[in-house]
C-alpha cells in the first residue's frame, strides 16, 4: 500500500512526555495511545505496555544528534546515541579548571584546546611532572601539552598519607590507556621509583567534579626514598591505538606511496611519468603540479584504493572510512588542524571561524567588496570558508600600492577566486579588470599605475569565487 518510497521522519517520533527523540528501546504505549521513553514511563503511566512493532519500524531511522546546534552533522541509529555521545566532539563541557580555579568556561569538546591555550597557558606544561610537599596539603589542576593533550587532577591529604590525582585525555573516544608513574627523592635523584599508574580516560564533566580516584601511598612511598620532604613525581601517558585501527594494516595502502611527501596514497591521486602524488600534494599551493594528471576512477589502482580502509589522519579523530569517501572525510573532519594565519597557533578546524573573529578579522561569504581602495588608508584583514579551507586575505593599503596577499592550506580545485577591479567613477563606462589569484601564499602587489588612468584615483575592489574562468590574465 505504501510502496517503497516511504520516508520516515525522526521529529515524528518524540516521547510524548519529555519531547526527546525515541530513538531507543523500550519504548511503551500508554493506555491512552502515547509513545513514552523509557525514562519517562515510571512516572508518568500506570500500565505500560511495551511497543515492540515502533521499535521495529524505528530501528530504520537515523536521529540527528543532539549537539546539532553546536555544529554536529552525525545521525546515529536507533539504539546508538549513546555510543555517539560519548565520542561527539561537539558536546558541551565545563573547563577542567573549574573546581580548582572556579573557571566558568563551557563549550564544546573540539574547543577546549583553544580555551586553555588562550585563558589558562600559564597552567599549561610540556611535561607531566610536578612536586609534592610531605608536609603541606595541595591540591592543583594542569594540562599538559607534548603531542598528548591531556589534564592531571591531584590532591595531597596529610592525614591519610595517599595523593589522589586523575588523568584525563581529551579525546573523546580512546581506547584504554596507561600511564606510568615515576617518584623521585627531591633532595637525591638517584632515589628512585617507578610504578603502574591507574587509567587514563577521556574527558568528561563528571570526572572533574568528582573527588580524584587513583591514588599513590605517599606514606609508603616516602619509605622507599628515604624519607625526602619533597617528591618529584611524573606520569607518562602510553596513547595507545584505537581498537579500530587495527582494520586498517594493510600491505596495499601501504605499497603505495606518495613521491612527494610519502604518505600513504589516498584517492584521488594523479600521475606523471609514472610518479604517483597524493591530493594533498596536488592541491597544496607550494608544490608545483603542472602535468599531472587525476587517474580515472575507473583504473585499477583507484578500483584497489577505494576498497581499502584508512584511519583519518587528524590526531584525536581516528575514524575509520573507505578510500573512495577518506580524502573527503578528512578535509571536513572536525579534527583536522589549521594553522592560524594570523597568530601561528594550531588550531582545530571546528573552530577557525569563531578564531578568526576573534582576531578582528572580517568574515565575508560570497564576495568582500570595498569602495576606494586606494582611498582607505590601512590594513584590512578578511577571510572566507570555501568547502572547509580558510581563505585569509591582507589587503595593505597604506603605502603608495595597495599590496594585496591570499594565503590558504590547500587550493580549491573546483573555484578560482577572482579579485575585480573596477573604476569608482559614477557614470564610468570602463570595462572592469578581472584577475585570477592563483598566486597562493604569494604577495601580488597592485600596480595601479599599470592599471588604466581611470583606476589611479579610486577603485573599488570586490572578491568573489567563480566557479568557470572568464578573465583577462
Ligand atoms: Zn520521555
Ligand atoms: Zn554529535
Ligand atoms: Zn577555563
Ligand atoms: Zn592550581
Ligand atoms: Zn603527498
Ligand atoms: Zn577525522
Ligand atoms: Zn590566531
Ligand atoms: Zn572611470
Amino acid at each position: 500500500m505504501f510502496g517503497s518510497a516511504i520516508k520516515l521522519h525522526p521529529e515524528d517520533f518524540v516521547c510524548a512526555v519529555c519531547k526527546n527523540y525515541l530513538s531507543s528501546a523500550p519504548i511503551y504505549l500508554s493506555e491512552d495511545s502515547r509513545d513514552i521513553c523509557s525514562d519517562c514511563v515510571q512516572s508518568n503511566v500506570d500500565k505500560p505496555y511495551r511497543n515492540v512493532a515502533l521499535e521495529k519500524i524505528l530501528v530504520k531511522i537515523f536521529f540527528p544528534c543532539k549537539n546539532q546546534t553546536y555544529g554536529c552533522t552525525t545521525a546515529y541509529k536507533f539504539g546508538e546515541e549513546e555510543e555517539h555521545r560519548s565520542k561527539c566532539c561537539f558536546k558541551q563541557v565545563h573547563c577542567p579548571f573549574r573546581r580548582n580555579h572556579g573557571c566558568q568556561w563551557n563549550g564544546t569538546y573540539g574547543k577546549i584546546h583553544e580555551h586553555v591555550n588562550k585563558d589558562h597557558d600559564k597552567l599549561l606544561k610540556k611535561h607531566a611532572k610536578f612536586l609534592i610537599n610531605l608536609n603541606q596539603n595541595e591540591k592543583h589542576t594542569f594540562i599538559v601539552s607534548n603531542g598528548n593533550f591531556f589534564v592531571v587532577d591531584y590532591m595531597n591529604d596529610l592525614n591519610s598519607g595517599i595523593l589522589k590525582y586523575n588523568i584525563a585525555i581529551f579525546e573523546p573516544n580512546i581506547a584504554e590507556q596507561k600511564s606510568t608513574i615515576k617518584l623521585v627523592s627531591e633532595c637525591d635523584p638517584d632515589s628512585m621509583i617507578q610504578i603502574k599508574g591507574g587509567e587514563c580516560v577521556s574527558y568528561s564533566n563528571e570526572l572533574f567534579e568528582w573527588i580524584p580516584e587513583n591514588i599513590i601511598d605517599l606514606n609508603k612511598t616516602k619509605l622507599l626514598l628515604n624519607n625526602p620532604t619533597s617528591i618529584w613525581i611524573s606520569f607518562t601517558v602510553q596513547v595507545q591505538q584505537n581498537a579500530n585501527a587495527k582494520l586498517v594494516k594493510s600491505k596495499i595502502s601501504d605499497f603505495f606511496k606518495c613521491v612527494q611527501c610519502s604518505s600513504n596514497l589516498k584517492l584521488p591521486i594523479f600521475e606523471h611519468n609514472n610518479k604517483l602524488i597524493c591530493s594533498y600534494c596536488y592541491y597544496s599551493p607550494r608544490i608545483t603540479k603542472e602535468n599531472f594528471k587525476m587517474i580515472a576512477p575507473d583504473s585499477s589502482i583507484s578500483r584497489l584504493l577505494a576498497e581499502e580502509n584508512y584511519q583519518c589522519r587528524n590526531k584525536h579523530c581516528g575514524q575509520i572510512i573507505k578510500g573512495n569517501s577518506i580524502v573527503k572525510h578528512e578535509i571536513s573532519c572536525p579534527f583536522r588542524l589549521h594553522k592560524c594565519f594570523v597568530c601561528d597557533n594550531e588550531l582545530v578546524q571546528s573552530v577557525a571561524k569563531e578564531h578568526y573573529i576573534n582576531h578582528g578579522v572580517e568574515y565575508f561569504t560570497d564576495e568582500y567588496n570595498q569602495k576606494n581602495v586606494n582611498g582607505m588608508h590601512k590594513l584590512r584583514k578578511i577571510f572566507t570558508l570555501l568547502e572547509n579551507e580558510i581563505i585569509y586575505i591582507t589587503i595593505n593599503c597604506i603605502g603608495i600600492q595597495p599590496t594585496l596577499k591570499v594565503q590558504q592550506d590547500f587550493v580549491v580545485h573546483n573555484y578560482k577566486l577572482i579579485m575585480e577591479l573596477k573604476c569608482a567613477h559614477n557614470q564610468c563606462q570602463f570595462p572592469s579588470e578581472k584577475y585570477v589569484l592563483n598566486a597562493y601564499g604569494q604577495t601580488t602587489t597592485l600596480l595601479t599605475s599599470n592599471l588604466p588612468k581611470c583606476f589611479h584615483e579610486q577603485v573599488n575592489v570586490k572578491f568573489y569565487f567563480s566557479s568557470s574562468i572568464l578573465c583577462n590574465n
